[in-house]
């Protein structure tokens, strides 16, 4: 398998797919471009290691229920009953991802991309958290009691020889890159502490780094590479917002291959989902049937966002549903299959013309309908 689409990794926090629908824009586009080209689902992946996950943990009632659970109950909580993903669900502190993780973090020690070195940082001397410059008080107890603690730390150096991000590790067409995200992923420190202190995450301890684990910044790639790996793909294609993306490159810059697997990122924008309400008199004018309209939010739209990476805007949902019914309606004339073979090849390059052609999405949703359809809306 060559390409495989992955979500960048959902931030485990308090919502539901049911109230915050724009949380499974990446997973939905990632199961639309899969389908696409005729790929088993793949799993739906999660980033608990995060420091509010830490708190909301310390400070649940009851009976103390091991981490890794408790997040799981969170994440198993966001999906509707029986809708929990086909293709599973990863997180980034699954042991076949810490195993991956540990393993590239000895490569890149090996090639002396990252050191083992005595850092002195700003600390929390009431709870021993990391609180980053800034002089604010601790974000994990509140303390204002900062000070320099000197520790060993996991840190990267940037490479010299090539930016943070290149073009090599956008999944896009040479017309769609991100020229201003190249420009503001680069605009990091040299050296960057890739070790946190938190309650939970990948252990650090085997490289001597006791009570530290690895920045999640890092752990969201490796999460994808291990999903990549056990699906055998080539090239793991994370989908990612720009915002997102400016936040991990430089932390990923280290961590985006391994034996033999690249990552590459796909942008996409963001959805107007609270204004859907607004489709319904188009919905009864054109008498779209429920699987036709779910279809237009489950994967239309994420398509869309990917084609188009600015804010979509309600305004704009009306003549999107009118483009989506037209092409739907096109699925009535022949199957070209040819044609749709050009989509799935525009897929595994990056373009995304296709998406906005009334024909190459008639000839999309009529090879692919099915598979589309298993895609679930809330
Ligand atoms: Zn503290």
């Amino acid at each position: 398998m060559r390409h495989l689409f992955l979500n960048g990794p959902v931030q485990n926090g308090p919502f539901t797919f049911a109230t915050r629908p724009g949380k499974a824009v990446g997973i939905r586009l990632a199961a639309a471009l899969n389908a696409i080209l005729g790929l088993p689902p793949a799993p739906h992946l999660w980033n608990t290691v995060t420091l509010t996950g830490d708190l909301r943990h310390r400070e649940a009632d009851g009976p103390k229920i091991p981490r890794q659970r408790f997040e799981a109950d969170l994440i198993a909580d966001k999906y509707l009953p029986r809708q929990s993903p086909v293709g599973g669900i990863m997180t980034d502190t699954d042991a076949e991802v810490a195993r991956l993780a540990l393993e590239m973090i000895e490569n890149n020690l090996r090639a002396g991309t990252l050191t083992i070195s005595r850092e002195t940082v700003p600390t929390c001397r009431t709870c021993g958290h990391m609180t980053g410059t800034g002089g604010h008080p601790c974000n994990a107890c509140g303390s204002t009691d900062t000070g320099e603690r000197m520790g060993l730390r996991l840190v990267a150096e940037l490479a010299k020889d090539r930016p943070v991000l290149d073009r090599s590790d956008i999944h896009a067409s040479h017309r769609q890159q991100p020229k201003h995200l190249q420009h503001t992923a680069g605009n990091v420190a040299e050296r960057l502490i890739l070790s946190r202190t938190r309650d939970h995450g990948i252990d650090l301890s085997p490289l001597g780094l006791n009570g530290l684990v690895l920045d999640p910044r890092v752990g969201v790639h490796a999460t994808v590479l291990a999903a990549a790996r056990r699906h055998q793909a080539d090239t793991a294609v994370m989908t990612i917002t720009e915002n997102a993306a400016n936040h991990i490159a430089a932390h990923g810059q280290h961590f985006r291959e391994h034996d033999g697997t690249r990552l590459q990122y796909a942008l996409h924008g963001h959805l107007p989902y609270d204004h859907t309400a607004s489709l319904q008199p188009l919905h009864e004018a054109y008498r779209a049937s429920q699987a036709v309209k779910d279809g237009f939010e489950a994967w239309f739209l994420p398509l869309f966002s990917l084609r188009i990476k600015a804010v979509t805007r309600p305004d704009q949902l009306p003549a999107l549903f009118k483009q989506y019914m037209r092409a739907h309606m096109a699925t009535l004339a022949e199957v070209d299959g040819a044609a749709f073979e050009a989509v799935q090849d525009a897929v595994s390059a990056g373009n995304t013309e296709w998406i906005t052609d009334k024909q190459a999405l008639a000839n999309v949703m009529a090879n692919c309908g099915p598979a589309l359809a298993t895609i679930p809306w809330v």
